[in-house]
């Protein structure tokens, strides 16, 4: 499975807010064997949003997007994928109290959803996600979208759980051959982290395979 992440948020591109949503985001579905492919950030504007989410839901399996769900002028989020999905917007029983409750304002405006969507609760807070074909929908406070994610995290399989270590003093300069063979013989992706106290290498990909490169590099460094 390949996916990719969408953060919705001028206040993340102005640097106020560091994108902490895309870390743990991509640390979760990585954990759930998920090869996460791209992220990327975009203003809170309808079409920068819709853009970026058709784009990205063409091209993978599926797209987490997080951001701006509430019923303020800024949660543009919906509305962009929608777009991004050639949809209208619609405004359900769920979204319509969630909109009451975060704001008294139950016009259809306030906080729709694309048409057809399925809202997924958010135990934390008062706007649901929502799913929407291959696109993930969460919001932008990172307690929320933590909770909401926890509800639809089983859709996420990937077969790259595999993941192993090998720690070394040589420099990263010297490791090149090894790394390059090793990640040939066994067709798992390696990323080479150098930090005071050496390089760490990170394996990552089928289980079995892993191990197989783990022994085999742990022989040669
Ligand atoms: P609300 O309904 O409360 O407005 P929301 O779902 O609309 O929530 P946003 O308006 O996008 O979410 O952001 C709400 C808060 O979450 C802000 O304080 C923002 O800094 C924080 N936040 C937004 N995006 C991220 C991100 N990518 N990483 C970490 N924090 C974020
Ligand atoms: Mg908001």
């Amino acid at each position: 499975m390949r996916a990719a992440v969408v953060n919705v948020g001028d206040e993340v591109l102005a640097g106020d807010t560091v994108n902490t949503n895309a870390s743990w985001l991509c640390s979760r579905l990585a954990g759930r064997g998920v090869s996460v492919e791209r992220v990327v950030v975009v203003p809170d504007d309808v079409a920068a949003v819709a853009d970026e989410v058709r784009r990205l839901s063409d091209a993978y399996d599926a797209v987490v997007v997080t951001g701006g769900l509430g019923p303020t002028p800024d949660d543009v989020t919906a509305e962009g994928v929608a777009r991004a999905l050639d949809r209208g917007v619609d405004v359900t029983d769920e979204t319509r109290e969630a909109a009451a409750g975060y704001s008294g304002d139950v016009s259809d405006e306030a906080a729709a959803v694309p048409a057809g969507a399925c809202p997924i609760p958010n135990q934390e807070g008062v706007a649901p996600g929502f799913a929407v074909e291959n696109v993930f929908v969460l919001p932008g406070v990172p307690s929320e979208m933590k909770a909401v994610f926890g509800e639809i995290e089983h859709e996420f399989e990937g077969d790259e759980v595999g993941v192993a270590y090998v720690h070394t003093e040589e420099p990263e300069s010297q490791l090149v051959g090894r790394v390059k063979e090793a990640r040939q013989r066994f067709g798992v992706k390696i990323g080479s982290y150098p930090g005071e106290d050496g390089v760490r290498l990170k394996l990552t990909g089928e289980e079995a395979a892993v191990e197989d490169a783990r022994v085999w590099l742990s022989e040669r460094v």
